[in-house]
C-alpha cells in the first residue's frame, strides 16, 4: 500500500512539474510573439545633475504594452526572459528601438545620453560588442558617446575577466558603461579594479534608508569615496525626496535619478520635460555652500 500511495505521489509530482513546464513554455512563446507584434515599450526616466539642475541622460526601462492586461512591468515578465532563449532577441530589440528613439531626439535638436539596461545573458553573448557595433552602423547619426550600457554588478561577478573584456569591447566602440544596484554584489576592492566601468550606481535600497538608517549613509558615502578613488563617476537611483538630494549632495554625490525627480514616462513626453525642468531651491542652496 505504502508503495502504491508513494507513486501515486510521484505521479501528482509529475503532473505538476508537467503544468509548470507547460506554462512556462506557453509564457515564453507568448512573449516571443509580444516581440514580433510590437508590443514592447520603452519608457524613459531622466538623471539629473542635482548641483547644477542640469539634465544629463535618460534610461530606458521596458514595458509590457499588453492587449488585455495593460502596461506591465519588467517584474511581470522579464523572470521568464533571463537567461532563456529570449534574453538575446528582447535585448536586441531594447537597443535597437533605444537608438531609433535617439536618433528622432537628435532629429528633433535633442542631445541626451541614453542609457540601455543589459541582462547577463544577452551581454555574455557571442560577440555583443560585434552586435553592438553593427547597431551603431544602422545609426551613423547616433554618436557612441550618447549610448551608456548598464550591466547589474552581481552579472559582473559572474566570470569577471570574460565580462571586463567585453566591457573594455564595448568602450572601444565609444559606449560608456555603468554598473548598476551597485552594492548588492558585495564587489570587492579587487573586482572594481579589474572591471573598467566609467560609472557606479548606488543601488536604490542604500538611497533610500540612508535619511533613516546610519549604516546605509555609510555605504553611501563609501560607494563615493570608492568611486573617487577609482577615478569613476557615481549616480544614485531612487532619489525620492528633496532631503534624499540635500544629503546625496553633501556627501559629493551630485547625479541622481528617481521618483521625487520625475517617474518614467513615455518617450513622447522626455522633451517637454526636460524643458520645464525646474531644480530645487534646497539643491542649489546645498551647492552654493562653499566648503563643498
Ligand atoms: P533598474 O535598472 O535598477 O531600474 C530602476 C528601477 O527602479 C525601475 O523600475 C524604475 O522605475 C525604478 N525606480 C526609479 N526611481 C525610483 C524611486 O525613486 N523609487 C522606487 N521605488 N523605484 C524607482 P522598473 O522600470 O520596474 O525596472 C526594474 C528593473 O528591470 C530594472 O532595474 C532593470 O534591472 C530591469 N529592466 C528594465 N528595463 C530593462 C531592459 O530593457 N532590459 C533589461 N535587461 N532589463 C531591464
Ligand atoms: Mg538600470
Ligand atoms: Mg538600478
Ligand atoms: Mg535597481
Amino acid at each position: 500500500f505504502a508503495k502504491e500511495q508513494g507513486r501515486g505521489r510521484y505521479h501528482l509530482f509529475d503532473a505538476e512539474q508537467n503544468r509548470q513546464m507547460q506554462a512556462h513554455r506557453q509564457t515564453v512563446s507568448r512573449i516571443s510573439r509580444a516581440i514580433s507584434a510590437g508590443e514592447f515599450v520603452l519608457h524613459y526616466q531622466p538623471k539629473v545633475d542635482m548641483r547644477e539642475g542640469r539634465v544629463v541622460g535618460a534610461e530606458a526601462l521596458i514595458r509590457w504594452a499588453h492587449p488585455k492586461r495593460g502596461l506591465l512591468p519588467p517584474a511581470a515578465f522579464l523572470p521568464a526572459v533571463d537567461d532563456g532563449d529570449l534574453a538575446i532577441p528582447l535585448g536586441e530589440w531594447v537597443i535597437g528601438d533605444a537608438m531609433r528613439q535617439l536618433s528622432e531626439w537628435l532629429r528633433q535638436g535633442l542631445q541626451i545620453k541614453v542609457s540601455i539596461n543589459i541582462s547577463g545573458a544577452h551581454l555574455q553573448q557571442q560577440d555583443f560588442a560585434a552586435h553592438l557595433e553593427q547597431h551603431l552602423r544602422n545609426h551613423p547619426e547616433v554618436p557612441a558617446s550618447l549610448i551608456e550600457l548598464e550591466l547589474l554588478e552581481t552579472t559582473a561577478l559572474d566570470d569577471v575577466s570574460k565580462v571586463s573584456e567585453i566591457i573594455t569591447q564595448c568602450r572601444a566602440l565609444g559606449v560608456s558603461v555603468s554598473l548598476d544596484d551597485f552594492g548588492t554584489g558585495y564587489s570587492s576592492l579587487t573586482y572594481l579594479k579589474q572591471l573598467p566601468a566609467d560609472t557606479l550606481k548606488i543601488d536604490r535600497s542604500f538611497v533610500r534608508d540612508m535619511l533613516s538608517d546610519a549604516d546605509d549613509l555609510t555605504i553611501v558615502e563609501g560607494i563615493v569615496g570608492l568611486s573617487r578613488a577609482f577615478r569613476r563617476q557615481v549616480i544614485a537611483e531612487g532619489v525620492e525626496s528633496e532631503d534624499h538630494g540635500k544629503l546625496l549632495l553633501r556627501v559629493g554625490c551630485h547625479l541622481g535619478q528617481g521618483y521625487g525627480i520625475a517617474r518614467p514616462m513615455p518617450a513622447e513626453a522626455l522633451p517637454e520635460w526636460i524643458r520645464s525642468y525646474r531644480q530645487p531651491v534646497a539643491w542649489q542652496q546645498v551647492s552654493d555652500m562653499p566648503w563643498l
